[in-house]
C-alpha cells in the first residue's frame, strides 16, 4: 500500500515523531498542535510500514469515546479494519486484564465494577456499622481510600504516625476492602491497582505481556496518576518502547491524583528518550490562540513552549456580560440559532461550563428553543436511579454475593422488607463474614417473624427464578424480562406524573441499550457480565448514542482533547471559575488556569465568553465579579457585548457590527456529500453519512455502516461511492 496517506498532512516535527526509531519518545506540545494526530499516525505507521503486528501495540487514551475515535482513524488511515489492537482508557485496559486473569488477580470470575455512588453507599454502611460518630464523613473516607489506591498503597503499607484519626481511616480502608473482596466488587481505583499488582506479582504473566506489547502509545500523558504511571513503567520494562504525548499546560486532574511531574520522571526513567516539540497550532484562529497563550502565561509552573499558527486572525472573542443566568442562557441560545440558521451543524457547537449543575438552566433554554442537545457526563444514563435498580437485579443474578446490589433492590419495589430486617441481615453478615444473600437465607429460617421471613424468601426466590428463566435468553430479552418480572416497571408506572413516566421510558431504553450492545467475541465473559461492565465504565462519561445532530454540552474537564468550530465558555465568574476553593491556593489557581487554557483552545473559529452578574446556583443567589481569566485576555482580542438596556430583547437583533462574521464550514458540499447520504465502501460495505467536518483534503465524514458500526473516514482517500 502507498504510505503517503500516513505521512501526508504532517509537518516536519510531526513526521519526525511518527517515523521515530523504536526508542522511547516524548512529544510535548501545546493544544491543537497535532499530538493526538501524531499518535494515531504513529500507530498506522508502525503497522503499515514497520510491519509491527497490531497485536503488539497498546494505545491508551483518556476516554472511551477518544479510544473509539482513534481506532476509527487508524482504520481509515490503513483503509482496513484492525483487529487485535488494544486501545482503551487505563481503566478499560486494566479491566480487560482482570477479566482475562481473574484467578491470578485473586478475584471471582464474575466480579462486578462499582461506580463511585456504589462505593459511597458501601462506605456509608461501614461507617454506620462501626457506630462511628458524625465526624466520619463517608465522602472523606472515600476520598482517602481512593487517594491511597491511586498512589498504589494498600492498608498494610500505611503508617498511622501515631495519629488516631489516621489509624481509624486506615482501618476503614481495610474493612472496606474486605467487604469488596467478599462481594467480588471492584471500584475504579481498584481496577488500576489490581492490574498493577497482577503484573507485579506474576512475573510470568508480566513477561508474557512485555513480549506482547512492544509499543506503548499514550495520549494526554500529563494526566497520568502514580498507579497508571507505575503500570506503564512495569510494562515497558527495559525493552518496551513507550511513545507518550502530552502538554503540561493541560494537566487538569491533579485533584484526582494526576501528576504532571511524570513528564520529567519519564525522561529520567528512560534516559534514551527523544523529545519532540510541536509548535504549530492547526486548530484555532490566531486570535483564539494568542488569547490562550496570554492567559496561560500567567502561570509560574510551566515547562514553557511556543505555539504559533499560520491560520487567519479570525474574529474577536466576544465577551458577554449577562444580567443573570437566564439572560446568559438566552444569549447563548440566540447565537446558536444564528449558527444553525446559517446552515452549520449543531454538533459543531459546544457549550462548556465549570461544574455540572450549570447545565440545567442551559438545558431548559435549549429545550424551550427546541434545539437538540446532548450532555456529556451530566445526565448519565447509567447513573439514573431506575437504571441502577435494573442493573442491580442483573448484577445480583450474575453474582448473588454482590451486597451493594442486594441492598439496593431488596425492598425495591417495596415488598415488605423493612429497615429492621435489613439491619438483622447486616449484623448476621458481619458476624459470619458472609454476604447479605447468605445472611438473608440464614436468618429467614430462624430469626425473623414469619411475615418478614416470607417476604425475604419471596425475594430470594424471585432472584433465583429470574436467573433460571433467563439463563438461555439473549441479552436483550434478559434485560426486558428482568425489568418486567422484577416488578420495576409496574412500580414506576404507579408513580404518576412525568417523573414516573420518564423512569419507565429510561428502563425501556435500557432494553434498547442491550439490543444495541455488541459483545466483543475476544472477551472471555458472558454478554451480561460484559454489558454490566460496560454500563459501569460508560457511566463515568455519559452516553453518546444519539447520532442526531445536536449541540454539545459538557464540563471543561470533559472537553479535553476535543475541538469545535463554535465554543461558548459560560459561567466565567470568580468563585465559579476559578472555583471558590482554589482562589486562595496558588497551585489550585494554576490548575484552574490550565483548565481555562483547555477551554479556550477547544475553539476553532468562534469563541464566546459569558458571565452573569447575578446567578442562582444550587438554590442560592450569588453576585460575582467576572472571572479574572477574562481580564487576562488582552483587550486587542476581545469585543465586549453589553445589552444592559433591555435584557429580554432577542439577541439576534444586536447591531450588525456586533454580529459574528458568517462562517462557512459546510464541508464536502462541492463533493456532493450531504448528511443522510447513502454510501458504499470497498471494505466496510453500505452505510449512511452521519456527520462531516473539515474541508478540502482534510474533509472527513462519519459513516454508520450497516455491519461495521460507525467510522470516520477521510474523504480524499477513503474509497467511498455515493449511492
Ligand atoms: P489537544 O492538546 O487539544 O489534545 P492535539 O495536540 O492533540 O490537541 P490534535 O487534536 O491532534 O491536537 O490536532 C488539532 C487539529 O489540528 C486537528 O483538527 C488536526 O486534524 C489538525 N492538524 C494537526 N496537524 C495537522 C497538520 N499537519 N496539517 C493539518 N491539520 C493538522
Ligand atoms: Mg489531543
Amino acid at each position: 500500500m502507498d504510505v503517503t496517506p500516513i505521512l501526508e498532512n504532517l509537518n516536519d516535527a510531526q513526521r519526525q515523531a511518527v517515523t521515530a526509531e523504536a526508542e522511547p519518545t516524548l512529544v510535548i506540545a501545546g493544544a491543537g498542535s497535532g499530538k493526538t494526530r501524531v499518535l494515531t499516525h504513529r500507530a498506522a505507521w508502525l503497522i503499515d510500514v514497520e510491519r509491527i503486528s497490531p497485536h503488539s501495540l497498546l494505545a491508551v487514551t483518556f476516554t472511551n469515546k477518544a479510544a473509539a475515535e482513534m481506532r476509527n482513524r487508524i482504520e481509515s488511515l490503513l483503509d482496513m479494519p484492525v483487529r487485535h489492537l488494544w486501545i482503551g482508557t487505563f481503566h478499560g485496559l486494566a479491566h480487560r486484564l482482570l477479566r482475562r486473569h481473574w484467578r491470578e488477580a485473586g478475584l471471582p470470575q464474575s466480579f462486578q465494577i462499582i461506580d463511585s455512588d456504589d462505593q459511597l453507599r458501601l462506605i456509608k454502611r461501614l461507617v454506620k456499622n462501626l457506630e462511628l460518630d458524625d465526624s466520619w464523613v463517608p465522602r472523606e473516607v472515600q476520598y482517602f481510600i481512593n487517594a491511597q489506591k491511586d498512589e498504589g498503597l494498600r492498608p498494610k503499607h500505611l503508617d498511622d504516625d501515631g495519629d488516631p484519626h489516621r489509624r481509624q481511616m486506615i482501618a476503614l480502608y481495610g474493612e472496606y476492602q474486605q467487604l469488596c473482596d467478599r462481594g467480588g466488587l471492584v471500584d475504579f481505583a481498584e481496577l488500576l491497582l489490581r492490574a498493577h499488582e497482577l503484573w507485579r506479582d506474576n512475573p510470568e504473566l508480566l513477561a508474557h505481556y512485555r513480549r506482547r506489547f512492544q509499543h506503548l502509545l499514550v495520549d494526554e500523558f500529563q494526566d497520568t496518576n502514580a498507579i497508571q504511571y507505575a503500570w506503564l513503567r512495569l510494562l515497558a520494562g527495559d525493552g518496551g518502547v513507550p511513545f507518550v504525548v502530552g502538554d503540561d499546560d493541560q494537566s487538569i486532574y491533579r485533584w484526582r491524583g494526576a501528576r504532571v511531574e511524570h513528564i520529567r520522571q519519564f525522561q529520567k526513567d528512560f534516559p534514551a528518550t527523544t523529545v519532540v516539540k510541536l509548535e504549530q497550532n492547526y486548530r484555532s484562529t490566531a486570535t483564539i490562540l494568542n488569547a490562550a497563550n496570554a492567559v496561560i502565561a500567567n502561570n509560574a509552573e510551566r515547562m514553557g513552549k511556543n505555539l504559533w499558527t499560520e491560520g487567519a486572525e479570525g474574529e474577536a472573542i466576544r465577551v458577554y456580560s449577562a444580567y443573570n443566568e437566564r439572560d446568559e442562557a438566552d444569549f447563548v441560545i440566540g447565537r446558536l440559532r444564528d449558527w444553525i440558521d446559517q446552515g452549520n451543524l449543531r454538533a459543531d457547537a459546544a457549550i462548556l461550563y465549570r461544574s455540572n449543575a450549570q447545565s440545567r438552566v442551559l438545558e431548559e433554554g435549549l429545550i424551550n428553543a427546541r434545539i437538540p442537545y446532548r450532555v456529556y457526563g451530566g445526565l448519565r444514563f447509567f447513573e439514573r436511579a431506575e437504571i441502577k435498580d435494573a442493573l442491580a437485579y442483573l448484577r445480583l443474578i450474575a453474582n448473588r454475593d454482590d451486597d451493594s446490589s442486594f441492598e439496593r433492590i431488596v425492598n425495591r419495589p417495596t415488598r415488605g422488607i423493612g429497615a429492621r430486617t435489613v439491619e438483622a441481615m447486616r449484623s448476621y453478615a458481619r458476624a459470619n463474614s458472609c454476604s447479605m444473600w447468605r445472611a438473608a437465607g440464614a436468618i429467614a429460617s430462624d430469626e425473623l417473624s414469619s411475615r418478614a421471613a416470607n417476604a425475604v424468601l419471596a425475594f430470594l426466590h424471585l432472584i433465583e427464578r429470574l436467573a433460571h428463566e433467563t439463563s438461555d435468553f439473549d441479552l436483550q430479552d434478559q434485560v426486558d424480562h428482568v425489568i418486567h418480572a422484577s416488578g420495576l416497571i409496574d412500580f414506576f408506572k404507579k408513580d404518576k406524573g412525568e417523573k414516573g413516566e420518564t423512569r419507565v421510558e429510561n428502563l425501556l431504553e435500557l432494553v434498547s441499550a442491550a439490543k444495541g450492545f455488541e459483545p466483543d467475541p475476544a472477551e472471555e465473559m458472558s454478554p451480561l457480565d460484559e454489558f454490566l461492565s460496560h454500563a459501569a465504565l460508560e457511566a463515568g462519561e455519559g452516553q453518546a448514542e444519539a447520532w442526531e445532530d445536536c449541540v454539545q454540552l459538557m464540563t471543561m474537564h470533559s472537553a479535553k482533547g476535543l475541538e469545535f468550530p463554535l465554543v461558548f465558555l459560560s459561567g466565567m465568574e470568580d468563585g465559579l471559575f476559578p472555583h471558590q476553593r482554589s482562589i486562595n491556593d496558588p497551585n489550585g489557581l494554576e490548575e484552574e488556569r490550565r483548565l481555562c487554557y483547555v477551554g479556550i483552545t477547544r475553539a476553532k473559529q468562534t469563541l464566546y465568553v459569558t458571565h452573569a452578574e447575578q446567578r442562582r446556583l444550587h438554590g442560592m443567589d450569588n453576585f460575582s465579579q467576572p472571572s479574572r481569566f477574562i481580564s487576562e485576555i488582552p483587550d486587542e482580542y476581545v469585543e465586549e457585548i453589553r445589552p444592559r438596556v433591555q435584557v429580554t430583547r432577542p439577541m439576534h437583533t444586536a447591531s450588525p457590527s456586533r454580529r459574528r462574521r458568517s462562517t462557512s464550514i459546510a464541508p464536502g458540499a462541492e463533493a456532493g456529500i450531504r448528511l443522510g447520504q447513502r454510501v458504499r465502501h470497498g471494505k466496510f460495505g453500505d452505510g449512511v453519512i452521519l456527520n462531516c467536518e473539515g474541508q478540502g483534503a482534510h474533509a472527513r465524514v462519519e459513516v454508520n455502516f450497516e455491519t461495521g458500526g460507525t467510522k470516520w473516514l477521510v474523504l480524499s482517500y477513503a474509497n467511498l461511492d455515493l449511492m
